[in-house]
């Protein structure tokens, strides 16, 4: 297969020749800044209470959700390949020294969860799994858990396809913990320019070694999830998040009737930035169906950028203020949105 044509349409859209805004001259929308004393801590240092939930936006696609004595990795992502590397079709592999430095403490670690299977959402998955005791699972789609099969063993990977719900699925929830569940959705991956999304490859069948350059991490099913996270006693919901590491048209990724009728409301909907316009009704659509109380606003910076916490840079044909504002016009009144900064965190009391 010739990479060329789709790989250069994909380094023009990220290079900003596909712009749709400009970048204000004003901020309206207040970025969470970084900061330093946070990194590295663990939880307990980190001083999260009983009853609240802490997030860090650990850059591109990647969330560290953490209560007092559990938490969760969606789409871990440090190592930030460079255009260089991206257009010489170099292969892509974890940056060890960069995982040793920012991955978050994975002490109460019970899971780690993928959205699709391109490679700034997975390549640097073998590495944190390999760090994680093997207890831990990954929830990934068909497609991510083929292009994993060599690296992380068939006993830790979950194929998220076989519990997703979807318009012809109810769909099912996973227990990666005892008070931790996952609900995968079926969701889109918006384009990368005009209608193309660049490696979107279904994957049928377990690779023999890791995928290499930036066009063989294929996407394969885009997944949106619901985590919710129970409080001691295992019975009663205590933070329910809604986490979509892409964006999509509605309503691809809303979660299912049944669960947005349960009874338990949405504390924090994470969402991408990443070709918010490139996609119909988004986020205007989702938000008025799971009406959340709280939003975060990730993968919102350029992460072929060097990593470096507190120094991310909007992508190009991301406006901030411009999604900020359409996510509170489309909020319930007294909900609340944060942008934090790539490491940047917020903590949610109940
Ligand atoms: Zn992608």
């Amino acid at each position: 297969m010739n990479k060329y044509p789709l790989l250069m349409c994909f380094l023009l859209s990220v290079v900003g020749l596909n712009c749709q805004a400009l970048a204000s001259t004003e901020r309206t929308v207040e970025i969470i800044p970084f900061d330093p004393e946070e990194q590295r801590d663990d939880l307990g240092k980190l001083r999260v209470e009983r009853n609240q939930l802490y997030v860090r936006f650990t850059g591109a696609g990647g969330v560290y959700i953490a209560t007092k004595d559990l938490a969760l990795l969606g789409d871990p992502y440090f190592t930030n390949s460079s255009l260089g590397t991206l257009v010489t079709l170099r292969d892509l592999r974890a940056d060890e020294a960069l995982l040793d430095k920012w991955l978050p403490s994975l002490d109460h670690v019970a899971g780690v969860i993928v959205g699709h299977g391109h490679y700034d959402h997975l390549a640097d998955v073998p590495s944190v799994m390999a760090r994680l005791p093997s207890s831990v699972k990954l929830v990934a789609s068909k497609t991510s858990n083929h292009l994993l099969a060599s690296a992380v063993s068939a006993d830790r990977r979950i194929d998220a396809n076989g519990y997703m719900a979807s318009a012809s699925l109810h769909g099912e929830w996973i227990a990666l913990h005892p008070r931790i569940r996952v609900l995968p959705i079926q969701s889109e991956h918006s384009p990368h320019i005009a209608d193309i999304v660049f490696a979107s490859d279904v994957v049928n069948e377990d690779l023999a070694a890791l995928p290499g350059d930036v066009a063989d991490w294929h996407s394969g099913t885009t997944l949106s999830y619901v985590i919710d996270i129970l409080d001691e006693d295992k019975r009663d919901v205590l933070f329910r998040i809604f986490y979509q590491s892409s964006a999509s048209s509605f309503p691809l990724g809303v979660p299912p009737q049944w669960v947005l009728e349960d009874g338990v409301g949405i504390d924090l909907a994470v969402l991408c930035a990443a070709n918010y316009s490139k996609v119909s009704q988004y986020p205007e659509g989702l938000l008025t169906k799971i009406k959340p109380r709280n939003v975060m606003l990730i993968h919102w910076e350029k992460f072929w950028d060097a990593y470096l916490p507190g120094r991310g840079v909007e992508l190009p044909g991301v406006d901030l203020d411009v999604l900020g504002s359409l996510v509170m016009q489309n909020l319930p009144e007294k909900s609340s949105l944060f942008v934090p900064q790539r490491g940047a965190s917020i903590i949610l009391a109940k």
